[in-house]
Protein backbone atom coordinates (compact mmCIF):
# COMPACT_ATOMS: atom_id res chain seq x y z
CA UNK A 1 0.00 0.00 0.00
CA UNK A 2 1.39 3.70 -1.04
CA UNK A 3 -0.55 6.38 1.04
CA UNK A 4 -2.59 8.99 -1.21
CA UNK A 5 -0.22 12.35 -1.36
CA UNK A 6 -2.20 15.19 -0.05
CA UNK A 7 -1.00 17.79 -1.45
CA UNK A 8 -1.37 21.79 -0.15
CA UNK A 9 -0.50 22.66 -4.04
CA UNK A 10 -3.83 23.56 -5.67
CA UNK A 11 -5.76 24.93 -2.31
CA UNK A 12 -2.83 27.39 -2.24
CA UNK A 13 -3.35 28.71 -5.58
CA UNK A 14 -6.63 28.61 -5.28
CA UNK A 15 -6.56 30.84 -2.25
CA UNK A 16 -3.61 32.94 -3.44
CA UNK A 17 -5.93 33.38 -6.96
CA UNK A 18 -9.17 34.77 -4.29
CA UNK A 19 -6.80 36.68 -2.10
CA UNK A 20 -5.30 38.73 -5.41
CA UNK A 21 -8.42 39.12 -6.96
CA UNK A 22 -9.69 40.81 -3.75
CA UNK A 23 -6.36 42.73 -3.36
CA UNK A 24 -7.12 44.10 -7.09
CA UNK A 25 -10.84 45.54 -6.02
CA UNK A 26 -9.35 46.63 -3.36
CA UNK A 27 -6.66 48.67 -5.15
CA UNK A 28 -9.70 49.93 -7.47
CA UNK A 29 -11.17 51.21 -4.40
CA UNK A 30 -7.76 53.12 -3.44
CA UNK A 31 -7.38 50.68 -0.23
CA UNK A 32 -4.48 48.49 -1.56
CA UNK A 33 -3.70 46.54 1.32
CA UNK A 34 -0.41 45.83 2.68
CA UNK A 35 1.40 43.28 5.31
CA UNK A 36 4.49 44.25 7.38
CA UNK A 37 7.07 41.32 8.73
CA UNK A 38 8.96 42.34 11.57
CA UNK A 39 12.33 40.20 11.82
CA UNK A 40 14.45 40.44 14.36
CA UNK A 41 16.84 37.68 13.57
CA UNK A 42 19.42 36.55 11.31
CA UNK A 43 17.91 33.17 11.03
CA UNK A 44 18.82 31.87 7.40
CA UNK A 45 15.42 29.11 7.23
CA UNK A 46 13.24 32.43 8.74
CA UNK A 47 14.82 34.91 6.34
CA UNK A 48 13.98 32.37 3.58
CA UNK A 49 10.26 32.05 4.55
CA UNK A 50 9.92 35.54 5.29
CA UNK A 51 11.27 36.49 1.49
CA UNK A 52 8.72 33.71 0.06
CA UNK A 53 5.75 35.49 2.08
CA UNK A 54 7.10 38.83 0.33
CA UNK A 55 7.23 37.00 -2.92
CA UNK A 56 3.47 35.53 -2.94
CA UNK A 57 2.22 38.69 -1.04
CA UNK A 58 3.50 40.65 -4.18
CA UNK A 59 2.62 38.18 -6.73
CA UNK A 60 -1.07 38.77 -5.01
CA UNK A 61 -0.73 42.27 -5.41
CA UNK A 62 -0.50 42.56 -1.66
CA UNK A 63 2.53 45.12 -0.52
CA UNK A 64 5.08 43.44 2.04
CA UNK A 65 7.13 45.82 4.02
CA UNK A 66 9.84 44.02 5.39
CA UNK A 67 10.76 45.24 8.91
CA UNK A 68 14.17 44.20 9.75
CA UNK A 69 15.28 45.01 13.42
CA UNK A 70 18.11 43.38 13.69
CA UNK A 71 19.33 40.26 15.99
CA UNK A 72 20.13 42.17 18.94
CA UNK A 73 16.81 44.33 18.86
CA UNK A 74 15.69 45.43 22.39
CA UNK A 75 12.51 43.65 22.75
CA UNK A 76 11.29 46.97 24.27
CA UNK A 77 11.77 48.24 20.70
CA UNK A 78 10.38 45.09 19.05
CA UNK A 79 6.71 46.20 21.27
CA UNK A 80 7.21 49.44 19.98
CA UNK A 81 7.26 48.63 15.90
CA UNK A 82 4.74 46.20 16.66
CA UNK A 83 2.60 49.06 17.96
CA UNK A 84 3.27 51.49 15.34
CA UNK A 85 2.14 49.07 12.65
CA UNK A 86 -0.71 48.10 14.07
CA UNK A 87 -1.48 52.13 14.67
CA UNK A 88 -0.46 52.34 10.42
CA UNK A 89 -3.93 52.94 8.67
CA UNK A 90 -2.20 51.86 5.18
CA UNK A 91 -1.10 48.45 7.32
CA UNK A 92 -3.53 45.29 7.46
CA UNK A 93 -1.83 42.82 8.80
CA UNK A 94 1.26 42.15 11.24
CA UNK A 95 3.35 39.51 11.76
CA UNK A 96 6.42 38.78 14.16
CA UNK A 97 8.90 36.22 12.48
CA UNK A 98 10.52 33.90 15.16
CA UNK A 99 13.06 33.26 16.33
CA UNK A 100 13.45 35.91 18.55
CA UNK A 101 15.97 37.55 20.47
CA UNK A 102 17.31 35.65 23.83
CA UNK A 103 14.85 36.91 26.52
CA UNK A 104 12.03 38.06 23.87
CA UNK A 105 8.91 35.70 23.98
CA UNK A 106 6.55 35.90 20.89
CA UNK A 107 3.57 35.67 23.00
CA UNK A 108 4.69 38.26 24.96
CA UNK A 109 5.61 40.81 22.31
CA UNK A 110 2.88 39.66 20.16
CA UNK A 111 0.25 41.57 22.70
CA UNK A 112 1.49 44.96 20.68
CA UNK A 113 -0.72 43.77 17.66
CA UNK A 114 -3.96 44.66 17.10
CA UNK A 115 -6.14 41.70 17.10
CA UNK A 116 -8.05 42.55 14.04
CA UNK A 117 -4.74 42.84 12.42
CA UNK A 118 -3.13 39.92 13.96
CA UNK A 119 -2.77 37.97 10.93
CA UNK A 120 -0.91 34.79 12.10
CA UNK A 121 -2.71 34.70 15.33
CA UNK A 122 -0.18 35.94 17.87
CA UNK A 123 -1.73 38.47 20.26
CA UNK A 124 -2.82 35.69 23.02
CA UNK A 125 -5.78 37.72 22.57
CA UNK A 126 -6.25 35.90 19.30
CA UNK A 127 -5.52 32.79 20.90
CA UNK A 128 -8.26 33.13 23.50
CA UNK A 129 -10.70 34.29 21.72
CA UNK A 130 -9.97 31.21 19.32
CA UNK A 131 -10.54 28.72 22.22
CA UNK A 132 -13.73 30.56 23.39
CA UNK A 133 -15.19 30.51 19.62
CA UNK A 134 -15.22 33.93 19.21
CA UNK A 135 -13.92 35.76 15.72
CA UNK A 136 -10.28 36.10 15.27
CA UNK A 137 -7.65 35.07 13.05
CA UNK A 138 -6.10 31.67 13.81
CA UNK A 139 -2.64 30.69 13.42
CA UNK A 140 -2.26 30.41 9.36
CA UNK A 141 -0.24 26.88 9.87
CA UNK A 142 -2.78 25.79 12.36
CA UNK A 143 -6.14 27.15 10.00
CA UNK A 144 -3.59 25.59 6.98
CA UNK A 145 -3.70 22.10 8.72
CA UNK A 146 -7.86 21.62 9.20
CA UNK A 147 -8.13 23.68 5.31
CA UNK A 148 -5.88 20.69 3.48
CA UNK A 149 -7.91 18.14 5.26
CA UNK A 150 -11.14 19.88 4.01
CA UNK A 151 -9.66 20.10 0.76
CA UNK A 152 -8.99 16.59 0.12
CA UNK A 153 -12.60 15.59 1.67
CA UNK A 154 -11.69 13.92 5.32
CA UNK A 155 -14.61 14.83 7.64
CA UNK A 156 -13.12 15.24 10.85
CA UNK A 157 -16.51 15.28 12.50
CA UNK A 158 -15.80 12.43 15.39
CA UNK A 159 -12.85 11.18 14.33
CA UNK A 160 -9.77 10.97 16.97
CA UNK A 161 -6.94 13.31 16.17
CA UNK A 162 -3.76 13.05 17.63
CA UNK A 163 -1.78 16.12 17.70
CA UNK A 164 1.93 16.01 18.29
CA UNK A 165 3.27 19.49 20.04
CA UNK A 166 1.69 21.75 22.14
CA UNK A 167 2.98 24.90 21.08
CA UNK A 168 1.10 28.53 20.95
CA UNK A 169 1.63 28.27 17.09
CA UNK A 170 0.30 25.38 16.15
CA UNK A 171 -0.57 22.33 18.43
CA UNK A 172 -2.52 24.55 20.96
CA UNK A 173 -4.68 26.56 18.08
CA UNK A 174 -4.84 23.35 16.00
CA UNK A 175 -6.79 21.74 18.86
CA UNK A 176 -9.22 24.28 19.18
CA UNK A 177 -9.81 24.26 15.70
CA UNK A 178 -10.30 20.36 15.48
CA UNK A 179 -12.90 20.49 18.35
CA UNK A 180 -14.90 23.45 16.95
CA UNK A 181 -14.87 20.51 13.86
CA UNK A 182 -16.41 17.96 16.39
CA UNK A 183 -13.30 15.89 16.42
CA UNK A 184 -11.96 14.43 19.75
CA UNK A 185 -8.45 15.36 20.53
CA UNK A 186 -5.40 14.31 21.99
CA UNK A 187 -2.86 16.65 22.40
CA UNK A 188 1.07 14.77 22.74
CA UNK A 189 3.99 16.50 24.29
CA UNK A 190 8.14 15.91 24.68
CA UNK A 191 6.22 14.41 28.25
CA UNK A 192 3.76 12.37 26.68
CA UNK A 193 4.48 8.63 28.28
CA UNK A 194 4.68 6.21 24.73
CA UNK A 195 4.10 8.41 22.15
CA UNK A 196 3.36 5.81 19.57
CA UNK A 197 0.67 4.00 21.64
CA UNK A 198 -1.46 7.15 21.67
CA UNK A 199 -1.02 8.22 18.19
CA UNK A 200 -1.37 4.68 16.91
CA UNK A 201 -4.95 4.42 17.75
CA UNK A 202 -5.74 7.59 15.95
CA UNK A 203 -7.79 8.40 12.88
CA UNK A 204 -5.59 11.35 11.99
CA UNK A 205 -1.97 12.20 13.26
CA UNK A 206 -0.85 15.56 13.24
CA UNK A 207 2.98 16.25 13.46
CA UNK A 208 4.56 19.18 14.56
CA UNK A 209 7.21 18.35 16.93
CA UNK A 210 10.23 19.91 15.04
CA UNK A 211 11.39 16.53 15.05
CA UNK A 212 12.85 15.03 12.09
CA UNK A 213 11.54 11.25 11.44
CA UNK A 214 9.98 11.48 15.15
CA UNK A 215 6.88 9.80 13.48
CA UNK A 216 7.21 6.14 12.14
CA UNK A 217 5.37 3.40 10.89
CA UNK A 218 4.88 2.44 14.76
CA UNK A 219 3.21 5.59 15.66
CA UNK A 220 0.46 5.13 12.60
CA UNK A 221 -2.46 3.29 12.31
CA UNK A 222 -3.45 1.13 9.52
CA UNK A 223 -5.07 3.84 6.96
CA UNK A 224 -4.52 6.70 9.24
CA UNK A 225 -4.51 10.21 7.89
CA UNK A 226 -1.24 11.80 8.28
CA UNK A 227 -0.31 15.63 8.56
CA UNK A 228 3.64 16.12 8.35
CA UNK A 229 3.79 20.05 9.58
CA UNK A 230 7.17 19.64 10.39
CA UNK A 231 9.59 21.78 8.41
CA UNK A 232 13.20 21.00 9.35
CA UNK A 233 16.04 21.91 6.85
CA UNK A 234 18.68 19.48 6.08
CA UNK A 235 22.49 19.73 5.32
CA UNK A 236 21.78 19.69 1.88
CA UNK A 237 19.76 23.20 2.05
CA UNK A 238 16.52 20.82 1.49
CA UNK A 239 13.40 20.23 3.59
CA UNK A 240 12.13 17.43 5.62
CA UNK A 241 8.89 17.03 8.09
CA UNK A 242 8.62 15.37 11.26
CA UNK A 243 7.31 12.24 9.35
CA UNK A 244 9.55 9.29 8.23
CA UNK A 245 7.84 9.57 5.00
CA UNK A 246 8.74 6.64 3.43
CA UNK A 247 8.06 3.73 6.26
CA UNK A 248 4.72 5.79 7.04
CA UNK A 249 3.46 6.05 3.31
CA UNK A 250 3.53 1.74 3.20
CA UNK A 251 1.16 1.63 6.06
CA UNK A 252 -1.32 5.07 6.10
CA UNK A 253 -3.83 5.96 4.20
CA UNK A 254 -2.94 9.60 3.22
CA UNK A 255 0.07 11.31 4.14
CA UNK A 256 0.61 15.18 3.44
CA UNK A 257 4.08 15.82 1.74
CA UNK A 258 6.87 18.33 2.69
CA UNK A 259 7.97 20.52 1.28
CA UNK A 260 4.39 21.52 -0.52
CA UNK A 261 2.06 19.78 2.43
CA UNK A 262 0.96 22.49 4.70
CA UNK A 263 3.47 24.73 4.17
CA UNK A 264 2.27 26.71 0.72
CA UNK A 265 -1.57 26.54 1.98
CA UNK A 266 -0.15 28.65 5.47
CA UNK A 267 1.21 31.42 3.18
CA UNK A 268 -1.56 31.12 0.96
CA UNK A 269 -3.41 31.89 4.42
CA UNK A 270 -1.65 34.92 5.65
CA UNK A 271 -2.77 36.73 2.16
CA UNK A 272 -6.13 35.52 2.96
CA UNK A 273 -5.91 36.93 6.45
CA UNK A 274 -4.52 39.95 5.26
CA UNK A 275 -6.87 40.92 2.58
CA UNK A 276 -9.61 40.18 4.95
CA UNK A 277 -8.22 42.77 7.21
CA UNK A 278 -8.13 45.46 4.85
CA UNK A 279 -11.40 44.69 3.50
CA UNK A 280 -13.13 45.64 7.07
CA UNK A 281 -11.19 48.85 6.75
P1 LIG B 1 7.95 24.32 19.05
O1 LIG B 1 7.45 25.61 19.58
O2 LIG B 1 9.37 23.96 19.20
O3 LIG B 1 7.05 23.17 19.72
C1 LIG B 1 7.33 21.83 19.50
C2 LIG B 1 6.36 20.99 20.27
O4 LIG B 1 6.66 19.64 20.01
C3 LIG B 1 6.43 21.18 21.79
O5 LIG B 1 5.13 21.22 22.33
C4 LIG B 1 7.20 19.95 22.26
O6 LIG B 1 6.80 19.48 23.54
C5 LIG B 1 6.79 18.92 21.22
N1 LIG B 1 7.80 17.88 21.09
C6 LIG B 1 9.14 18.05 20.89
N2 LIG B 1 9.76 16.85 20.87
C7 LIG B 1 8.80 15.92 21.05
C8 LIG B 1 8.82 14.51 21.16
N3 LIG B 1 9.95 13.81 21.04
N4 LIG B 1 7.65 13.87 21.37
C9 LIG B 1 6.49 14.57 21.48
N5 LIG B 1 6.41 15.90 21.39
C10 LIG B 1 7.56 16.57 21.20
O7 LIG B 1 7.63 24.19 17.49
P2 LIG B 1 6.46 24.84 16.60
O8 LIG B 1 6.75 26.27 16.39
O9 LIG B 1 5.13 24.42 17.10
O10 LIG B 1 6.73 24.11 15.22
C11 LIG B 1 6.66 22.71 15.10
C12 LIG B 1 7.15 22.30 13.73
O11 LIG B 1 6.28 22.88 12.75
C13 LIG B 1 8.55 22.83 13.38
O12 LIG B 1 9.20 21.89 12.54
C14 LIG B 1 8.27 24.08 12.60
O13 LIG B 1 9.32 24.41 11.71
C15 LIG B 1 7.03 23.65 11.84
N6 LIG B 1 6.21 24.77 11.37
C16 LIG B 1 5.79 24.69 10.10
C17 LIG B 1 5.01 25.70 9.57
C18 LIG B 1 4.51 25.57 8.17
O14 LIG B 1 4.00 26.52 7.62
N7 LIG B 1 4.61 24.40 7.55
C19 LIG B 1 4.70 26.80 10.34
C20 LIG B 1 5.10 26.85 11.70
C21 LIG B 1 5.86 25.81 12.19
P3 LIG B 1 7.04 20.36 24.91
O15 LIG B 1 5.95 21.40 24.88
O16 LIG B 1 6.86 19.37 25.98
O17 LIG B 1 8.40 20.94 24.79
Amino acid sequence: MSAQVLSGKELAATVRAEAAERAAALAAAGRPPKLAVVVANADESSAWYVRSIARAAEKAGIACDIVGLGAEADPGRIRDRLAELSADDTVHGVILQTPLPRGAKLEDLAGAITVGKDVDGANPLSLGRLAAGLPAFAPATAEAIVAILDHHGVDLAGLHVAVVGRSTVVGKPVAHLLLDRNATVTVCHSRTRDLAAVTAVADVVVAAAGRPGLITAEHVRTGAVVVDVGTNPTEDGGLVGDVDAIAVAEKAGALTPVPGGVGPVTTALLLRHTVRSAERG
